[in-house]
């Protein structure tokens, strides 16, 4: 059985810089995918125009036969004449995340008023923003990892109440609140879904530090809520993989004194891991619609049969390598040593 897959789009996607950027890049391309929705949180972060354009320079020397659409970071020195040079140079978004902004001291809980004149620039020249929709953790609020989602939520609400028109992404939703956040917003608000969050819950990373991630996989009642949403083929909703690579060693040695890191990897396998997901639960038939259709109907971009189609191959058990690269490098991909229902013909 063939499946065939137009222009399949990441919508949200970790390059890196450096050798790790060097190893990682290609498997945009290797996963299935020729758009990169790139983002900023290098070190330092890209939070200007200039910076972006030459992280993309990066990316095209190591790939050129990807499309990387850049984004800019969100900070106290972002303001609305760098937003409107970043859309004249073809920057398409902004990415918010819970450090990048101000707390109101009084409620202990983020403020984004302070940025309400980049965001009124943005929805003025049509830049979009990207949230990564959770609170800090805060003991005396009771906000921890588990519920730091949905108390993001009425700040999702304020800001599309406040900037009805400047489209928005919340990255990466994991609870079935922030499903229902999403759908009861208008046309101008949607969302990433990532293939770890259709798969994982709780259980699966407590104790399993590949399978670590923030948002953290969240219940079983909020997986199914991320399935159902693609299986009734939501137009707002499609695939963002948040593939987040760390060397080996940060993910699998940490100590009492430092934890391991946050992310998981998924660039190289993405569009056959989609497929084996979706299959699981009856969604198949939405493949297009969820990795291409509905993500480049949003950003604007266009969906053809001649940029990049992928055919995908049914097959019974195509094994996930162990691991990329060298040491002390290497990266481990997600599900290593399980097993893939769906390959690339290449
Ligand atoms: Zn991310």
């Amino acid at each position: 059985m063939i499946f065939t897959v137009n222009s399949p789009a990441d919508f949200h996607v970790h390059l890196r810089q450096g050798s790790i950027s060097t190893l990682v890049t290609p498997h945009v391309r290797k996963g299935g995918f020729n758009l990169a929705y790139v983002m900023p949180n290098l070190t330092p972060p890209v939070t200007t125009t200039d910076q972006a354009l030459e992280y993309k320079a990066q990316l095209e020397k190591i790939d050129p036969s990807v499309t990387y659409l850049m984004t800019l970071y969100l900070s106290p020195t972002l303001t609305p004449e760098e937003i409107r040079k970043a859309k004249e140079a073809g920057i398409v978004g902004v990415k918010s995340y819970p450090r990048g902004v101000t707390t109101n001291s009084d409620s202990g809980i983020e403020s984004y008023e302070a940025y309400y004149p980049v965001f009124e620039a943005m929805q003025e020249v049509d830049m979009v923003l990207n949230l990564h929709g959770e609170i800090p953790s805060n003991a005396e609020h009771n906000t921890h990892i588990l519920n730091a989602e949905p108390k993001f939520l009425p700040h999702l609400y304020a800001l599309h109440a406040a900037f009805p028109k400047l489209r928005i992404v919340l990255e990466h939703a994991t609870t079935r609140a922030a499903v229902e956040a999403v759908k009861a917003c208008g046309p101008t608000v949607a969302c990433t879904i990532t293939a770890h969050h259709l798969a994982l819950t709780v259980d699966d990373w407590a104790g399993q530090s590949f399978n670590f991630c923030k948002p953290v996989a969240k219940y079983p009642d909020d997986r199914a809520a991320l399935r159902e949403v693609i299986k009734e083929g939501h137009p707002r909703f499609f695939l963002g993989s948040d593939s987040a690579p760390h060397p080996m060693h940060k993910k699998s040695t940490s100590t009492p004194t430092s934890g391991c890191a946050a992310g998981v990897y998924t660039s190289p396998i993405l569009l056959p891991l989609v497929a084996t997901l979706l299959e699981s639960f009856g969604a198949i038939g939405n493949l297009n619609d969820f990795v291409s259709n509905n993500g480049r109907a949003f950003y604007n971009q266009v969906v053809s049969e001649e940029i990049g189609s992928v055919q995908l191959r049914r097959v019974s058990g195509v094994a996930i390598a162990e691991s990329y690269g060298s040491d002390p490098e290497s990266v481990v991909p997600f599900w290593a040593g399980k097993t893939l229902d769906w390959e690339i013909v290449s």
